[in-house]
């Protein structure tokens, strides 16, 4: 497939007069094919076609839905190397993490496609009339509907999945909606290939063209026209705490209010209990310099924050840590955007007062990252909340609590987070139980003696939090769930069978269903 620079509109190609470039993240140079921006009237004509097809593809039978997703799976995989060299190019990420990142996208997909056959989500109720009753009772039945078309902004972090074919279209094509893609200004050539891979994906199943659009731009002013254009229904947003808050004040001053589901800031607060802090300080300093500064520390779940109580195993944990970072290079971040931004509040952070340096990485030329840990008492870290600000890259601070008390105190103080770790030793268990109800309020996963990097996709996954963290904390955006998003419920009362979905008839089977209260297949 080839990168022409324009962008899709309903199955067309669209804006031949390319006026921006992709940049290469490396060295920050402009390079290859022209992209043309996309305008307003693109914007409508893209809005138009999806709110045209929404009620064909939201009528498609389950099992096409299905194969649609699978298809562009495929068509995805087909893309190969070409694929994994053009996001090389302007990510910066390595070949075996976008290998993986592509394996993910597409298992992503395959899995949407047996949630979509499986139909628990529908979520499908019957309470059967009760005309005996005093008043009488209604016959009511319940499923879930698509709720139209949804815009989709890709992430800068995860080029494939958290992007055009990313989780948010996974789980929207899912629930049956249409999808028109903001493509992320930092990767247009990889998101113009996978765009290419939905398209043909779109027409070989024979759907309309509307079911999938990608609108691709370097002013905010896109995205803004996007998310308030009238025929879009709900935004999924990866990415900055000031753009995800726009997007969402935008989507609150439309005449129609839409649901904004934005993934933004989190510093995942780790906490090494003192039994097992005692016992593995060394292992858990090299595994913690690890996890920092995996993919140039660019996760929303990279570990931010870590707390333990001052002791002599704490100080082993800080040396260990520092030596540690001495072997861990400076790699190359997305964009000198946020190399820019990661440069700045590294700074910041280490002129924060109270904050000590305890490692640095090797030298980071050019637009790689330097690795940096610091540490702050937990008095210090109290008295300013902006120890808390997300430093996007491998920075990270340890904050010396006097006590368990004060371990839970800031905690109890902390922004919502995407994530919380504990590691402990059987020993920390009754002290881990009593942080529990802490953790469960302040993220929306918590882990056991892990590492948050590292976000599985499956059923029980939640990669979701509150505020900040996420703009609803009651959802999230990687694993089945997250189809959950774009559905809301509708309740028939009364209905003649012959106008109820089929799946609400009375003899119906196959599909997990609330009947009189009790569950059954
Ligand atoms: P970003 O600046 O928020 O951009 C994300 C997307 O939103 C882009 O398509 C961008 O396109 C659009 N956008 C941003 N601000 C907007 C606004 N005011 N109105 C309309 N559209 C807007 O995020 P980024 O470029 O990925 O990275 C910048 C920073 O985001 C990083 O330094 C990091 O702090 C954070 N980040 C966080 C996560 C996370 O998972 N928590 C992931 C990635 C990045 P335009 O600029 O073309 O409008």
């Amino acid at each position: 497939m080839t990168i022409t620079g324009e962008n899709f509109v309903a199955g067309e190609r669209r804006g031949s007069a390319g006026t921006w470039h992709a940049h290469a993240a490396a060295s920050g140079e402009p390079f290859g094919e022209a992209f043309a921006a996309a305008g307003a009237g693109d914007v409508a004509d893209a809005c138009a076609a999806a709110a045209s097809a929404q009620p064909v593809y939201a009528a498609l039978p389950l099992s096409e839905r299905a194969a649609f997703l699978r298809l562009v799976a495929e068509k995805i995989d087909e893309l190969g190397a070409t694929l994994t060299q053009r996001a090389m190019k302007e990510t910066g990420l390595p070949e075996a993490r976008l290998n993986g990142e592509r394996g993910r996208t597409v298992g992503q997909l395959r899995l949407f496609a047996d949630e979509v056959e499986n139909g628990a989500w529908q979520q499908l109720r019957i309470d059967h009339a009760d005309p005996a009753r005093t008043p009488p009772k209604p016959d009511l039945r319940l499923r879930m509907v698509p709720l139209g078309p949804v815009a989709v902004f890709g992430a800068s972090n995860f080029p494939l999945a958290f992007s055009v074919a990313g989780g948010d279209t996974a789980s929207a094509f899912a629930a049956g909606c249409c999808v028109v893609v903001k493509g992320h200004p930092a990767h247009p050539g990889t998101s113009e290939l996978v765009a290419g891979a939905i398209t043909e994906a779109v027409a070989e199943a024979g759907l309309p063209g509307g079911v999938f659009s990608l609108l691709g731009g370097t002013e905010h002013t896109l995205g803004e026209t996007l998310v308030t254009d009238p025929r879009i229904a709900a935004v999924g947003f990866t990415g900055s705490r000031g753009g995800g808050l726009a997007l969402m004040r935008h989507a609150a001053a439309r005449a129609v209010p839409i649901p904004v589901y934005a993934e933004m800031s989190s510093v995942n607060p780790v906490t090494l209990m003192p039994a097992r802090l005692e016992e593995a300080a060394e292992d858990l300093a090299r595994a913690y310099v690890g996890s920092l500064s995996l993919g140039a520390g660019q996760f929303c779940t990279n570990p931010g924050i870590v707390l333990a109580v001052e002791s002599d195993a704490l100080t082993r944990f800080l040396i260990a840590a520092k030596d540690a970072l001495a072997d861990v290079g400076g790699q190359t971040m997305l964009t000198t955007g946020i190399h820019k931004a990661y440069t700045e509040g590294a700074e910041r952070l280490a002129a924060r007062s109270g904050a000590e340096l305890v490692g640095l990485g090797g030298e980071a030329p050019g637009t790689c990252g330097r690795a940096q840990v610091y540490s702050v008492s937990a008095d210090a870290f109290l008295a300013d909340e902006d120890f808390e600000e997300e430093v996007f890259g491998p920075a990270s601070i340890v904050v010396r609590c006097a006590d368990l008390d004060q371990v839970a105190a800031v905690l109890s103080g902390m922004e919502g987070q995407l994530t919380t770790t504990l590691h402990m030793a059987e020993a920390d268990h009754e002290a881990a139980a009593a942080l529990l109800p802490v953790l469960e309020k302040l993220a929306g996963r918590i882990i056991a003696n892990g590492w948050p990097t590292g976000v599985d996709v499956t059923h029980a996954m939640v990669h979701g939090g509150p505020f900040p963290a996420t703009s609803d904390g009651r959802t999230t955006s990687v694993g089945t769930l997250a189809i959950e998003r774009f559905l809301r419920p509708v309740s028939y009362q009364d209905m003649p069978e012959a106008l109820l979905p089929g799946a609400l008839h009375d003899g119906a089977s196959g599909t997990l269903r609330r009947i009189d209260g009790t569950y059954e297949t």
